[in-house]
């Protein structure tokens, strides 16, 4: 029985809110804090309306660090899930140190001003939590999130040894709008404009010694943005062209998955929404940089955010489903042998159950069985963790149960992607 304090309103933080409000044996109290008071209310009517119980609502702008933690001491939770944006996650680490409570997020540190998606800032916070006692969980969402979960379990129970990983995400909901993003349009669309980045082991490097704790002997390629891409026929969903992307998810996994040789991430666009974002792009509209406009200074992303639909405004509407998973190579019982692990999320059932489309419902559940394996003590540590380092058995136990269900598929050795360039 805990109490947990959630911060953020959104797409996201709607589907966490409810989930752990369906698990009131673990979230026994519920305190929900936003920048906008009113979207908090909208949350906590709905979770009333749907039967799940009471939940507590606080106002908060979490770049003010003092008023964090009071509001943290006031509350005294057992774990603060930070549900709002990458901005926050430094906010909210160095408030959750201060007031010595436990951290989780769904995705890295970035800072305003500069694109990057790297666990450099938050890793450092690894010496202050531990002598503190505490433990911060870092992307407990589903990319990054469940695939890493996904090859901490290929990993430990279906593998000797893990070669390559290519993760692969698809999206085959039609919301009906020629153009819109399914979740916060700020940090996808500068996470899509980025240049691709993969990881590679050079064939020559030298070997990790024995016990080694972080061995990087790998090389990260760069490729121009959206310029390699493959069509997979993903279950369920049918033929796609998959795109490759850097995702943080891979900076982690490099390090706690050993013996890897490669890895990649593939994610799916339409052709229609490619053509938009290269407008937008070629235009000036995605840029981060401050402009001038009539004697004020803002940023064109920023703009483009307020006037395209609300991420949280799509759940309505969007039918199809999501398909998101991990692709092993490696050796089991000294034979090849290669593996698909996949989730498929329906839009319509996750938008009846909990109010949302899938990309928050997949994102939103494993945030709270993260925080429920923390809370119940089946995770355990001291310090900043990425999800892949716990034992990943018990978190894959409830993905079945709190709705999104995992299929494990043999492929043929032969298999490969056929890339196109
Ligand atoms: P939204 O933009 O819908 O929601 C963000 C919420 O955070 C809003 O309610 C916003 O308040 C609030 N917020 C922003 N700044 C502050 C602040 N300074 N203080 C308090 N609250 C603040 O985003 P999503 O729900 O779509 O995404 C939430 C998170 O989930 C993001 O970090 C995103 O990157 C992550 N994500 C992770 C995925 C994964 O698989 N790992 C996949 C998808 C998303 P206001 O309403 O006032 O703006």
């Amino acid at each position: 029985m805990s109490t947990v304090l959630i911060i953020g309103a959104g797409g996201v933080s709607r589907v966490v809110t409810h989930k752990c409000a369906m698990n009131r044996d673990v979230f026994s109290r519920i305190v929900l804090a936003s920048r906008t008071l009113s979207k908090c209310e909208q949350i906590r009517d709905d979770i009333k309306k749907a039967g799940h119980g009471e939940i507590e609502v606080a106002q908060i702008d979490v770049e003010n660090v003092k008023e964090t933690v009071a509001l943290i001491k006031k509350i005294q939770p057992k774990l603060v899930l930070n549900i709002a944006l990458p901005y926050q996650d430094l906010p909210l680490m160095d408030a959750c140190l201060e007031a010595g409570v436990n951290y989780l997020d769904t995705a890295n540190y970035e800072p305003l001003d500069e694109a990057k998606f790297e666990y450099k800032w938050q890793w450092p916070y690894q010496d202050r939590y531990k002598n503190k006692g505490l433990t911060a969980l870092l992307g407990s969402g589903f990319d990054p999130g469940v695939t890493n979960v996904f090859c901490a379990f290929a990993n430990k129970y279906r593998f000797d040894e893990i070669h390559n990983i290519d993760i692969l995400d698809a999206n085959a909901g039609d919301h009906g709008h020629p153009f819109a993003t399914n979740f916060n349009p700020e940090v996808n669309i500068r996470e899509i404009t980025q240049k691709g980045r993969y990881w590679e082991k050079s064939p020559t490097a030298p070997q990790p010694p024995k016990d080694y704790t972080d061995w990087d002997n790998g090389e990260w390629k760069e490729t121009e943005p959206l310029s390699v891409k493959q069509t997979f026929d993903f279950p369920e969903i049918g033929p796609k062209k998959a795109y490759l992307m850097f995702h943080e998810e891979e900076e982690s996994l490099v390090r706690n998955i050993k013996g890897l040789k490669r890895i990649r991430f593939w994610m799916t666009f339409s052709d229609q929404y490619l053509t938009h974002l290269r407008v937008l792009e070629n235009v000036g509209m995605t840029r981060i940089d401050p402009v001038d406009y009539e004697g004020h200074k803002i940023i064109p992303l920023q703009f483009l955010k307020a006037v395209l639909p609300d991420p949280a405004s799509l759940g309505g509407r969007t039918k199809g489903k999501t398909n998101i998973g991990c692709i092993f190579d490696g050796i089991k019982d000294g034979k090849r042998k290669k593996l698909y692990i996949y989730n498929v999320c329906d839009h319509e059932k996750a938008f009846e159950e909990v109010g949302s489309q899938a990309i928050s419902y997949t994102t939103g559940v494993p945030a709270m069985i993260g925080a429920k394996m923390l809370l119940t003590n089946q995770w355990k540590g001291e310090g900043v963790f990425n999800i892949e380092q716990f034992d990943p058995a018990p978190f894959m136990e409830e993905l079945g149960k709190q709705g999104l269900p995992w299929v494990e598929k043999e492929l043929p050795v032969d298999f490969e992607m056929k890339i196109e360039k």
